[in-house]
This record gives C-alpha cells, sequence and structure tokens, in this order.
C-alpha cells in the first residue's frame, strides 16, 4: 500500500491549496489540500 502511494504521489503535480491555490510543500498531508495559512485562518 505504501508504495503505491508514494506512486500516485509522484503522478501527482504540486500540491495547491483549495483555499488560496498556492502551490505547498508536501509538508501536511494530513491536513488535506489546505496550506497551513489558510488552516490557521479559517480556524
Ligand atoms: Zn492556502
Amino acid at each position: 500500500m505504501l508504495e503505491k502511494m508514494s506512486e500516485f504521489y509522484k503522478k501527482l503535480p504540486p500540491k495547491t491549496c483549495c483555499e488560496c491555490g498556492k502551490e505547498m510543500e508536501e509538508q501536511h498531508e494530513c491536513y488535506g489540500n489546505i496550506c497551513v495559512q489558510c488552516l490557521n485562518v479559517t480556524c
């Protein structure tokens, strides 16, 4: 499963925040598609 997940992410384009549309690094995958800045604002 982990290998499939890795391949899955490699094929994906750079993650973009669904709130601001800004590209973000893969460091908060557990948060989904929202960057830290938007999380702080939303929360
Ligand atoms: Zn954002």
